[in-house]
């Protein structure tokens, strides 16, 4: 079993090298699950440094396959994302206030700030409890409890945080490679 992402390939490459590994038929059938693997081959495709010897990244990649594969949660493309920003080792502090410690009162989610905030230091997007709890249930080790939910509000709004956490990163990273002039 292989998969390689060599840069330089395109995306639809990197599809095709996947479909031959693992059928994943109901993803390729399936446009809006084509698109969300698209989606997170392309932030792996950003992000990835080391990725032709990342084992770790390409696991992760096959799992998310395969959850879009076996159910269409919403969730799966971000709790991907949030992930991906634990394994390029910027993952969100969901614990406690990223600013000041504080474990009560979580109300905001800034990347840039670290991750969660609390009511006095708040700043970024608000933070409903229920998202706070599936972000928490993501990074907590429940990812696949948190899959297994159905689509509520708190999941449109960890996929926006998500989301926007990304782009975030990918584009500090573009930054730092000096590819903004
Ligand atoms: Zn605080």
């Amino acid at each position: 079993m292989q998969l390689q992402l060599h840069r330089g390939r395109s995306e639809l490459d990197v599809v095709t090298q996947v479909e031959s590994v693992d059928q994943f038929r109901v993803v390729r059938e399936d446009l809006a699950r084509l698109g969300k693997a698209m989606a997170m081959l392309e932030a792996v495709d950003r992000a990835g440094v080391d990725r032709e010897s990342d084992g770790a990244l390409y696991r992760m990649l096959l799992g998310g396959l395969r959850a879009l594969d076996a159910g269409d949660s919403a969730l799966v493309v971000p709790a991907f994302y949030l992930k991906l920003l634990v394994h390029d080792g910027v993952g969100p502090e969901v614990r406690a206030c990223a600013s000041c410690g504080a474990a009560d009162d979580l109300a905001a989610f800034d990347h840039s700030s670290g991750g969660v905030l609390c009511r006095s230091c708040r700043r970024g997007s608000p933070l409903s409890p229920d998202a706070l709890e599936l972000m928490r249930m993501v990074l907590g080790g429940s990812l696949s409890a948190a899959l297994a939910l159905p689509p509520s509000p708190a999941t449109s709004e960890v996929e926006h945080l998500a989301t926007a956490a990304m782009e975030h990163h990918l584009e500090r990273r573009l930054r730092a490679a000096g590819a903004y002039s």
